[in-house]
């Protein structure tokens, strides 16, 4: 692989340590600190206005250049539009489309917050010159400021619904919606918008006006910030956003936000969505408070907080819930849960029974990413049915009883 400018200058050629972690990179294959690192890689490319050159055939060399989805912050390798072709079975031959490498990124990205420390959801504003201050200066780069804090959100999101539980269905823990929405708020009570205040003094978990007002007149009132730009949270169940609208189940219509949504896995999917919203003032000195950024995922249904990952999952995943509890009552325990945070794909559902029986399966029509390689992973689409899934699933659970 090749780093060039582009007029075409060689720059240089990327050593075997490098061209390895590209390849991993854009398989979709690196977690943690070492995609962090190619992230960076990329994104110092990207900066330095270099492309890459496929060394897979020697004729003409397929140029690919690093994209960085502004909304998301997203970065992958793509083809260039009217490059030549890669050889046969070259690894970067396919766009990040085709093999899913986006969206497994997303959720590898998301990271489990620590507790007791600031959580830093929204940038500061600036003092630009004397007086005159405006926000700070949003999406600068790929590792700005803007998209660090974007990402601790969609964190946030993925941290409550890991910590508080929702994303683990049993039928003896089964819950009501408000004792769900408890349990998200005992959460935030573990992490602090600013130096020891509890997110929860500055949340609500019901987005309309009436609550906005509330808690814009804590935050109007609240001394724990001094200068620091004051704002709250605001999470609820929501029929989904339409461009800058949030809508709600009592106003289809909507509330308008400012910033971004962000999405959970990286493409937008039918709700109904839990939803974490910033509530703030989107320029300094003002009490006119805005929602800003929202981060979303898609849960099961409006007294379920199950998360979902894509909604064709949706009627299969309703199907697990009521086998889980007719199993119940035949005396057969099984847990499901979805792992939120540093799993291996992101479809991916576990089953846990009696005896460490464990089954691991996945909803979604095709994979997203990596499959993992045991034999007691299984995928409903190369299944006749979902009936016949299921009955699987249930033979899986109830023919080991002992
Ligand atoms: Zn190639």
């Amino acid at each position: 692989m090749r780093l060039m400018e582009k007029n075409g200058n060689l720059v240089r050629t990327l050593t075997p340590a490098e061209l390895d972690q590209l390849q991993r990179f854009h398989a979709g294959s690196l977690t943690s600190y070492h995609l962090l690192t190619a992230n960076r890689a990329l994104l110092k490319i990207r900066s330095d206005g270099h492309w890459l050159a496929c060394e897979c055939r020697n004729d003409h060399l397929p140029v690919m250049h690093v994209r960085l989805d502004s909304s998301s912050g997203i970065v992958t390798m793509v083809n260039n539009p009217e490059t030549h072709d890669h050889a046969v079975g070259c690894e970067f031959a396919k766009d990040e489309r085709e093999t899913g490498s986006v969206r497994v990124h997303a959720e590898r990205l998301a990271i489990m917050l620590p507790p007791d420390s600031p959580l830093k959801l929204i940038g500061q504003f600036r003092q630009v010159s004397e007086g005159d201050a405006v926000e700070r200066i949003r999406n600068t780069g790929a590792d700005g400021p803007a998209q660090r804090e974007q990402h601790r959100q969609v964190s946030m999101l993925m941290t409550l619904i890991e910590a508080s539980g929702l994303n683990s269905y049993s039928a003896e823990g089964k819950q009501t919606l408000t004792q769900q929405f408890a349990e998200l708020r005992k959460v935030a009570a573990r992490y602090a918008l600013v130096d020891r205040v509890p997110a929860s003094n500055y949340l609500e978990t019901r987005i309309d006006m009436k609550h906005m007002l509330m808690l814009k007149s804590r935050l109007v009132e609240s001394t724990a910030f001094q200068d620091k730009r004051r704002y709250g949270l605001m999470l609820d169940c929501v029929v989904g956003t339409k461009g800058r609208k949030l809508l709600t189940f009592d106003k289809p219509e909507g509330f308008d936000f400012k910033g971004q949504n962000l999405l959970w896995g990286g493409t937008k999917t039918e709700g109904p969505v839990l939803a974490l919203a910033i509530y703030s003032p989107s320029t300094p000195g003002t009490n006119f408070y805005e929602l800003i950024n929202v981060a979303s995922v898609p849960v099961l249904s409006r007294g379920h907080l199950f998360p979902v990952y894509r909604a064709e999952e949706r009627e299969a995943l309703s199907e697990m819930v009521s086998i889980i509890n007719w199993m119940a009552t035949k005396g057969v325990k099984v847990v499901m849960r979805r792992p939120m945070i540093g799993s291996f794909t992101m479809d991916e559902l576990v089953l846990t029974g009696a005896n460490d029986r464990v089954l691991s399966v996945s909803l979604a029509a095709s994979p997203s990413g990596p499959e993992p390689t045991s034999d007691t992973f299984k995928r409903l689409s190369d299944f006749k049915s979902l009936q016949t899934f299921s009955k699987y699933v249930m033979g899986f659970f109830m023919n080991n009883k002992k």
